[in-house]
């Protein structure tokens, strides 16, 4: 039987646990995804530990993972990944700084991370306060490039073989409401990172830069470098997303990165457009990895309805579109998570991750009529390796 089209559909951060406020269930379980639901009828399902446990549970990592790609060999760091997304030219032993634009109370180890998005800062916004950061604090050793919203890029030169490389500054998303005092730590332990965090704190006190009034350089590490996704799994293959590190991912692998306008990452996302996009790659490629954010953004924010209702536009704007529009083709459905985003926690877990696959001419492994994480943990297939699920999903479509 021919190779069919794959599809990844990728819902960030759905992953949950039961809550009390939605009845002891989870924001999937609460949500009404009709969609999903008969998809998960017809197809395997089961859970991927998307993360190495001894790795941090970043979307970074775990997006890696389902592309296919060892985290354990391939990933570098975070801020790598969205250099990649943004085509920036770098030496191997450049240093490559993941870089939020963030709200805090003070600059001081004791005052609270409030908001590691500044408010969801706008793009434009954004471009405009990292453009002037540069041109005032850039020198010959830090270079900043404005990314989107509130994630940007730091690039050190020559910093992979810097004292710079070891830092460990905590992801602002982690620590939300709570003291500095570690990270602040970390910064001071290179004098001039420290002087750069410290001098953008002070210029954006005057400057018309919304909530954001810090940068916050962390998730650093050498350039990324990726096999050509096309060779490694015989698949043409393209990324649909809002987030430079997917974008990242698909560029370093030599996939086509789709853009379409409006996308956020947010819940008022371009849902339609992202769709629109997937259908005419699928006219000549063979994979597309749809990814939305907003699960994820709703976790963080740790609002449940939020993320129910996220979960909700996911199944009747992406799914079932979909769906509709393929229906009667030889199309694998996947739909899964990179990692749990558990509103309790309001950031990501280790959870292994639910995934459904509808390959058609293949069995589902149970009888479930619904899809969520408790049913997935109680199936029969648990993926040990995230890297490992492309391949094992092309192995289940190859020996059918
Ligand atoms: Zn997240």
């Amino acid at each position: 039987m021919a190779t069919p089209k794959v599809l990844f559909l990728i819902a960030d951060g759905m992953g949950d646990w039961p809550l009390a406020e939605l009845g002891d269930k989870t924001p999937l379980e609460a949500a009404a995804t009709p969609n999903m639901d008969e998809l998960a009828a017809m197809s395997l399902m089961g859970t991927i530990r998307t993360v190495p446990p001894e790795m941090p549970p970043g979307s970074d990592v775990a997006n890696m993972a389902l592309f296919g790609f060892d985290p354990a060999r391939y990933h570098t760091g975070r801020g790598p990944i969205e250099a990649a997304a943004q085509g920036l030219v770098l030496d191997p032993d450049d240093l490559v700084w993941r870089t939020n634009l963030v709200t805090i109370d003070d600059f001081a180890p004791s005052a609270l991370m409030r908001d590691y998005s500044a408010g969801h800062i706008s793009t434009d916004v954004a471009a405009q306060v990292i453009t002037d950061l540069q041109e005032h604090l850039g020198n010959d050793t830090f270079t900043l490039h404005p990314g989107v919203q509130y994630r940007h890029t730091l690039v050190q030169k020559g910093g992979a073989v810097q004292p710079e490389a070891d830092i460990l500054v905590r992801p602002p998303h982690d620590i939300t409401d709570q003291p500095m005092d570690e990270d602040f730590a970390a910064f001071a332990s290179s004098q001039r990172l420290y002087d750069l965090v410290r001098a953008a704190f002070e210029r954006m006190q005057s400057l018309d830069s919304g909530a954001a009034n810090a940068i916050w350089p962390w998730g650093q590490g050498r350039p990324l470098i990726l096999d050509d996704f096309k060779k490694s799994f015989g698949l043409a293959g393209a990324v649909v997303t809002a987030v430079d590190l997917v974008r990242g991912l698909g560029r370093a692998a030599n996939m086509a990165v789709l853009e379409v306008e409006g996308v956020t990452g947010l819940l008022n996302t371009n849902y339609e457009g992202k769709v629109a996009a997937t259908l005419d790659f699928l006219q000549h490629g063979d994979f597309v990895y749809l990814h939305v954010e907003a699960p994820d953004e709703c976790g963080h924010s740790g609002i449940a309805s939020d993320k129910v209702e996220a979960m909700q536009r996911f199944d009747a704007r992406i799914v079932a579109p979909l769906r509709q529009a393929l229906a009667g083709q030889d199309v694998v459905f996947v739909v899964t998570c990179d990692h749990y985003t558990p509103i309790v926690e309001r950031t990501h877990t280790h959870d292994p991750v639910p995934f459904i696959a509808a390959i058609d001419g293949v069995a589902p492994n149970h009888t479930n009529t619904t899809f969520s994480e408790a049913l997935a943990n109680q199936a029969d297939i648990h993926l040990d390796a995230g890297h490992e699920f492309l391949p094992w999903l092309l192995d289940r479509i190859h020996n059918r």
